[in-house]
């Protein structure tokens, strides 16, 4: 390691972003070897030099640490909850890797693929709106969708914060094993009789509640709704609740 900005050291400490860093260097909160460090321009050297944050010591872990976890319903994607609800946190070894945050949000009766990492600009890289990751998602809805709602997701919906962009959409058969998605009463599992859908979409927005609200746009009520791919990463076999580290080929396609 060399001597490097700050902002960067604390985004590869997994402190914040860099953006966030810079934030909180500004509000004096970050401090080399004892002296609170406010410029933005200054360098430290990640083996010498000591830096806190609100007086707790901050370390860049060899190499950063990338997952991805099959998120069961009823977990809240953040990795503190001030009202006690389970959090995905439990889920991931983040005590073993400080500063691993989730890289957006699945709802809490989402599941399915969630990726966790340690580096803090690559989170906030895969967030950006520009990078268009596209995510690909399976969603069992009320009564089955017409050609022409299909179409109308295709083109863009309006919400509520604006119209969305182009979409992949599919309607998925019932039986395709690849795409089974079962609400909690059971509603969408073979045999049970339901009049409803499986929809498949793939999207490059990450706007709230997004999915659920583009399909009761066109009339179809979301029972349940599953992630199975983000960017190039797939879900795979992984079992619902399990996580796993992202190998090095996956890392390097992310970056
Ligand atoms: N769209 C939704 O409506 N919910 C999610 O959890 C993800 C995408």
């Amino acid at each position: 390691l060399y001597p490097m900005r700050l902002q960067r050291f604390l985004a590869r400490a997994g402190v914040a972003s860099r953006r966030g860093s810079e934030r909180l260097m500004t509000a004096g909160r970050v401090s080399v070897n004892g002296v609170v460090v406010t410029e933005l321009g200054s360098k430290v050297d990640p083996e010498r030099d000591v830096v806190t944050v609100d007086g707790r010591v901050c370390r860049i872990d060899e190499r950063p640490f990338s997952a991805i976890l099959n998120k069961p319903s009823g977990y809240v994607t953040t990795m503190s909850d001030p009202f006690g609800r389970p959090t995905v946190a439990e889920l991931v070894p983040s005590r073993e890797h400080p500063g691993l945050f989730p890289v957006g949000r699945l709802d809490q009766d989402t599941t399915g693929l969630l990726l966790f990492t340690t580096d803090g600009d690559l989170g906030q890289a895969l967030l950006h709106p520009s990078r268009h990751v596209e995510k690909h998602y399976v969603a069992l809805v009320v009564g089955t969708p017409s050609e022409r709602e299909l179409d109308r997701l295709r083109r863009g919906v309006m919400l509520d914060d604006g119209p969305t962009a182009p979409a992949r959409v599919e309607l998925i058969p019932h039986d395709d094993p690849r795409f089974s998605v079962v609400a909690p009463n059971g509603a969408g599992r073979r045999g049970s009789g339901e009049p409803n859908a499986v929809v498949g979409l793939t999207i490059h927005e990450g706007r709230k509640h997004q999915v659920k609200k583009m399909l009761l746009e066109v009339g179809h009520r979301v029972l349940a709704l599953h992630r199975d791919a983000f960017g190039p990463l797939r879900l795979g076999d992984l079992a619902e609740g399990a996580w796993r580290e992202l190998t090095e080929a996956e890392s390097s396609e992310l970056t």
